[in-house]
């Protein structure tokens, strides 16, 4: 399989580097962020082996780049950061799975052993709320059939809210989920982006599908509907 390796640490890189090539990977190293951005724009990859901690930024972004752009590369988080928080995001970001280092060869090999096996399909399921169609590997939404353009952030959030499908889904956790952890800019970010999101979602006949919930956050599909497999 063709595997990035994006590793700043150069003893770390070189342990992960071997590891993977032992098992029989096609294994391109990238020191930083930059550089991995420009590998996955010109190279197909399997697996992503992502250190969080880069010298030019956080590896976080280019997993939520990948994820926005419907790329279905699995991601393997390696993080020093053991906190449940940062695991949480991590996944929230469209991780895969996380090793916490120190980490041995074998718990390496094993881990991406597990990843590469999971099928496609399996990963990246078509989501449906009532008339409101999304295809996370297409990076496609439709409503009635039609196609609705999204931004990049539309379609996060478009996303994050109908995997809770139902549930009220708290403003916080939108910009979590959708915004870097540095994010300092405009306290109703999420406001304004979901404002836009429900305009585009409108249609003639029928109101948009996202509910506000006043002082709380936003809901798709509600109580009585639920989410469609
Ligand atoms: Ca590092």
């Amino acid at each position: 399989m063709r595997v990035l390796l994006v590793e700043d640490d150069p003893s770390l890189g070189s342990v992960v580097q071997r590891g993977l090539v032992e098992d029989g990977h096609a294994v391109d190293w990238e020191r930083t962020l930059a550089a991995a951005n420009e590998a996955v724009r010109l190279n197909p990859y399997q697996l992503i082996v992502l250190d969080l901690g880069l010298p030019d930024g956080d590896g976080l972004d280019l997993c939520r780049q990948l994820r926005a752009d419907g790329d279905s590369a699995r991601v393997l988080l390696l993080t020093a950061r053991d906190s449940l928080g940062d695991k949480v995001t991590g996944l929230d970001a469209g991780a895969d799975d996380y090793l916490t280092k120190p980490f041995d060869s074998p718990e390496l090999s094993a881990r991406v052993r597990a990843l590469l096996r999971r099928p496609d399909d399996a990963r990246t399921p078509q989501l449906a709320v009532d008339d409101v169609e999304l295809d996370p590997a297409a990076h496609s939404v439709k409503r009635a059939g039609v196609q609705v353009p999204l931004t990049a952030r539309e379609f996060q959030l478009l996303h994050f809210l109908m995997d809770r499908a139902g549930q009220v889904v708290p403003r916080t956790d939108l910009l979590e989920a959708v915004w870097d952890a540095n994010y300092d800019g405009l306290s109703n970010v999420v406001d304004v982006h979901v404002g836009n999101l429900r305009r585009k979602l409108e249609m003639p006949e029928s109101p948009s599908p996202i509910e506000t919930v006043r002082g709380v956050g936003y809901r798709i599909g509600g109580p009585s509907h639920g989410a469609a497999e």
